[in-house]
């Protein structure tokens, strides 16, 4: 049986930069993820204290020689108003910018950094079980192999392997919402438009409807709307219901009128 320090489930930007840190604490690490990178994911504009921790894993130079959208803020908007906050314009130390990113390239750099610094990672396998034993615990995994940890970590994100092993899962007090994205290209052209922010617009009437805009470096930029499913549904297919409510907020629907 394959015997590790520590089992990491999951090789998201959580996954990778646990595994490198603790490779860098000399201890024998496995990241197992259930997907073939790249694969996409949703989670595109990163916060200035990003920078800290990709520096400390070691990954901070591979992420700025990609060449991702430049992030130095965020900008609101509702119906005609408009409202900007520049990351940089602060009193504490630290990073003032950072990236937005696709994260089906972003999360590979980061793991591919993470296996170039010894992380031995299993790309297609999921963890399918996980039994506590005193001393270890045993991972049984799709590819029918078991290994040994005497520690795992759960990064699996939305996977969320360990709450529903053990019955952790609480029930948000929130109500539900549901979000419609995608990429597109945007061809804006406004002089005044901001790429280097993302732009945060609620909706003209339903304070809770609220949408967001992501400009990456190569012309095309992330969009999406999030609410209250009675708010969004138009009985109409995700394409046209993202499009309807994008173009019901006058800002975007002025920014984005020749994307395609
Ligand atoms: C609509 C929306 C918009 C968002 N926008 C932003 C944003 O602008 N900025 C931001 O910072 N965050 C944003 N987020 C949050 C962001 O998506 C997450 O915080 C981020 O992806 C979490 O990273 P992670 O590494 O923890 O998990 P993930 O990126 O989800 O990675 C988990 C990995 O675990 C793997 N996995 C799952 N189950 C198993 C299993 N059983 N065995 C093996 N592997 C498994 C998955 O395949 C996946 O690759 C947004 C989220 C949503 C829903």
């Amino acid at each position: 049986m394959h015997c590790v320090d520590v089992l990491v489930i999951g090789a998201g930007p959580s996954g990778s930069i646990v595994s490198a840190l603790l490779n860098k604490q000399k201890l024998k690490v496995i990241c197992v993820e259930k997907e073939k990178f790249p694969r996409f994911v949703i989670g595109e504009s990163l916060l200035p204290n990003c920078m800290n921790i990709l520096r400390e894993a070691g990954f901070l130079k591979a992420v700025e020689s990609y060449g991702f959208q430049y992030k130095n803020g965020a900008a609101f908007s509702w119906r005609d108003e408009y409202r900007y906050f520049d990351f940089c314009d602060k009193s504490s130390s630290g990073d003032g910018t950072t990236f937005q990113v696709q994260r089906a390239i972003f999360d590979e750099i980061l793991i591919n950094e993470a296996i170039k610094q010894g992380v031995e990672v299993n790309f297609n396998t999921a963890v399918e079980d996980i039994v506590f034993l005193d001393k270890y615990v045993e991972v049984h995994l799709s590819n029918n192999q078991t290994i040994k940890a005497k520690y795992i970590v759960d990064a699996s994100g939305y996977g969320r392997v360990l709450p529903r092993k053990l019955g952790l899962e609480v029930q948000s007090s929130l109500s539900s919402k549901k979000a419609y994205f995608t990429h597109i290209q945007d061809n804006i052209n406004e002089i005044l438009y901001d790429r280097n922010k993302i732009l945060i617009t609620t909706h003209p009437e339903f304070r809770d409807v609220w949408f967001w805009l992501i400009p990456f470096s190569n012309g095309r930029c992330s969009i999406g709307v999030v609410g209250e499913e009675s708010k969004l549904n138009i009985n109409a297919n995700d394409e046209d219901t993202l499009k309807h409510h994008v173009y019901l907020a006058p800002m975007l629907k002025r920014l984005l009128n020749n994307a395609s």
